[in-house]
């Protein structure tokens, strides 16, 4: 007998025209369940004229007005803690998440028990196609207040794997976890993945021989940057699966296989659309431009055409691995995005020239500024060696910026 899966399973392969047709009946329901059971949604398709049975087809979603960031921060609390997007009563919430609240207010994302218990049947799916089983052990160093990547451990634990609950413990304990427990996955920020290997190494520990064989990365960009990534692999001798998700649907929802190629979305649960991040328009499959997810199935509080703030593209051919589930690349966020002599540069586009750079750390700092009306940007790096010529090294990045971005750095 093989491994007990709790998910549909036949959502990994299922030709596409049927996932489409799974997702417009879902579409259809949960608009006509936000209409029925919100204040917020009530309001504003009447406001939009438009009513749950103008959705024939996926493109009416169209129809539909964006929310976003800030109509949770407007509706939350009004009424009730959850505010005016639930749609049950509180007493059916069992669970709540709070975002970090970096930029303005916490947002509360709420759940119901089965909103529950089906986000964990996708983590679970999201790590058995990351190449967990049953034999693995799992340590979340993830952490775990309010935070809605916490319970994510338990999507592990129901594909039997061995849950390490180890949080945002100090460097120094979880290197001791780590050897004592022997993990074969552990899941963390790229970030810290790198600063947790480093710090191995000056402690006389090489990291390679440490038992971890995969690290999920997830929480920042860095997993889809080749750079970055293969300089985790290499410092860990693991193999990097990165992971996508967001407070305001749930913990991951999207997630890489064996290829490493764009990151699966749970399209049974999330519908995606990519539109202009200035006017709104939605944009061919495979436009660069800021995704919009609507949950289809999730109750407590359905989120419908959400613009998530991320930029990015949708591949929606069939995977290497066989799996026909759309694939999301994310290429920067929204905020993070400046732009020089019209060009639309994210951090991530430096990080991508800089993380594997020779005769540097690969650490840097970005300076956006005006000179004379026009934005422009520099930046700083670290030279690895302190003889190192550092007007060879100012011309080299220079000319990689110049032949990556398309415009070249003010100053370094
Ligand atoms: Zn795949």
């Amino acid at each position: 007998m093989g491994e007990s899966k709790y998910w549909e399973e036949e959502w990994e392969t299922l030709p596409r025209e049927d996932i489409e047709k799974k997702q417009l009946e879902s579409l259809k329901e949960i608009v006509k369940y936000a209409y029925d059971n919100t204040i917020y949604y009530k309001k504003s398709f009447d406001e939009a004229g438009v009513k749950p049975e103008d959705i024939k087809t996926l493109e009416d979603i169209k129809k539909l007005p964006f929310i976003d960031k800030q109509t949770e921060r407007k509706t939350q609390g009004i009424g009730s803690m959850v505010g005016e997007l639930c749609a049950v009563p509180e007493n059916d919430i069992v669970f709540i998440s709070a975002s970090s609240g970096s930029t303005g207010v916490p947002t509360i994302s709420p759940f119901t028990q089965k909103d529950f218990d089906e986000w964990m049947n996708i983590e679970s799916r999201l790590m058995y196609q990351a190449g967990m089983r049953k034999h693995d052990r799992y340590m979340h160093g993830i952490n775990f207040s309010l935070f809605v990547g916490g319970p994510c451990v338990l999507g592990a634990q129901r594909l039997g794997a061995m849950g390490i609950w180890a949080g945002t413990l100090p460097s120094d304990r979880l290197l001791y976890i780590i050897q004592q427990f022997k993990p074969t996955f552990i899941q963390t920020t790229p970030s810290y993945a790198l600063y947790l290997g480093e710090t191995a190494k000056k402690k006389g520990i090489d990291p390679k021989s440490l038992s971890v064989k995969r690290i999920i990365v997830a929480g920042e960009p860095g997993g889809s940057i080749p750079a970055t990534r293969n300089a985790i692999e290499a410092l860990w001798d693991a193999k990097l699966i990165e992971f996508y998700g967001l407070s305001d649907i749930f913990g991951a929802c999207a997630g890489m296989c064996d290829e490493q190629h764009g990151l699966h979305l749970a399209e049974d649960h999330i519908l995606v659309e990519t539109v202009d991040p200035k006017t709104g328009d939605v944009l061919k499959d495979g436009e660069t431009g800021e995704l919009v997810f609507t949950s289809i199935r999730k109750h407590a509080r359905p989120m419908i055409r959400f613009r998530t703030g991320d930029i990015g593209y949708v591949d929606k051919s069939t995977c290497k691995c066989g799996r026909t589930s759309a694939r999301i690349h994310i290429v920067g966020r929204k905020d993070d995005m400046f732009i020089v002599s019209g060009v639309n540069i994210f951090p991530s586009d430096v990080e991508t020239v800089l993380r594997d750079f020779e005769g540097i750390t690969g650490e840097y700092r970005i300076h956006v500024f005006e000179r004379d009306y026009t934005a422009r940007y520099g930046v700083e790096v670290e030279k690895e060696k302190p003889d190192a010529d550092v007007e060879d090294i100012k011309k080299r990045v220079v000319a990689a910026l110049k032949s990556r971005i398309g415009v070249k750095p003010d100053y370094i």
